[in-house]
């Protein structure tokens, strides 16, 4: 099983280690023939309109987009998240538009640009510490999206089926059980689709 870190911007590094903590093979993904073999792909944070260009740039937007039509598992943290989501709060045109959620960019306010909050996450965790950094707030999750975790009534963790979605950067702790529920995800994905 292959995991892929797309690497245009972010913690790729981390993800990369985290990915590895839970047994997989985890691989850096900057070029178009690297997506065929995987199993799953990671998009990290970072800045959602710099990604969103660099992913256009070097025509890496369309074919994610068909592997997550498909039903291969995606994985989206923070900037990440933004770029999965169908709607953003203020823009016309969403990114990847696979997840079914409204997403407010920056939605923390200044004096919580940065913050750690212990949440719980159904099915993952009941005290996961978590580093938001000019994190997004999933404001609507639509009938598809089930959100798995808020904090302070705000919806910060989604799953859609193959698809997952989280505000904060939790490649950034050392606590690697997100990262293996995605990789549950992935498992389930690939026996679904070798059976
Ligand atoms: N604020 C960033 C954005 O809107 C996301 C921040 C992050 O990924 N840490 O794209």
């Amino acid at each position: 099983m292959k995991v892929g870190v797309l690497a245009l911007q972010g913690a790729v590094r981390e993800h990369i280690r985290m990915l590895e903590a839970t047994g997989v093979e985890a691989v850096s993904v900057k070029r178009r023939e690297q997506l065929n073999d995987l199993d799953g792909l990671v998009i990290p944070g970072g800045e959602s309109t710099t990604i969103s260009k660099m992913m256009g740039k070097y025509d890496l937007m369309e074919p994610i987009r068909e592997m997550g039509q498909r039903g291969v598992p995606l994985f989206g943290t923070c900037a990440g998240l933004i770029l999965l989501a169908e709607r953003i709060e203020g823009v016309e045109n969403a990114h990847l538009g696979l997840l079914d959620i409204t997403v407010r960019r920056n939605a923390f306010g200044r004096q919580r640009e940065s913050f750690e909050a212990p949440l719980m996450i159904d099915g993952v965790a009941e005290d996961f510490e978590a580093v938001f950094i000019r994190a997004p707030q999933i404001t609507e999750a639509g009938a598809r999206a089930e959100i798995l975790c808020t904090v302070d009534d705000r919806i910060v963790v989604v799953r859609q089926g193959h698809l997952l979605g989280a505000s904060f950067h939790p490649e950034l702790t050392d606590d690697s059980r997100l990262h293996a529920h995605f990789v549950e995800m992935v498992k389930e994905a690939k026996s679904a689709h070798t059976v």
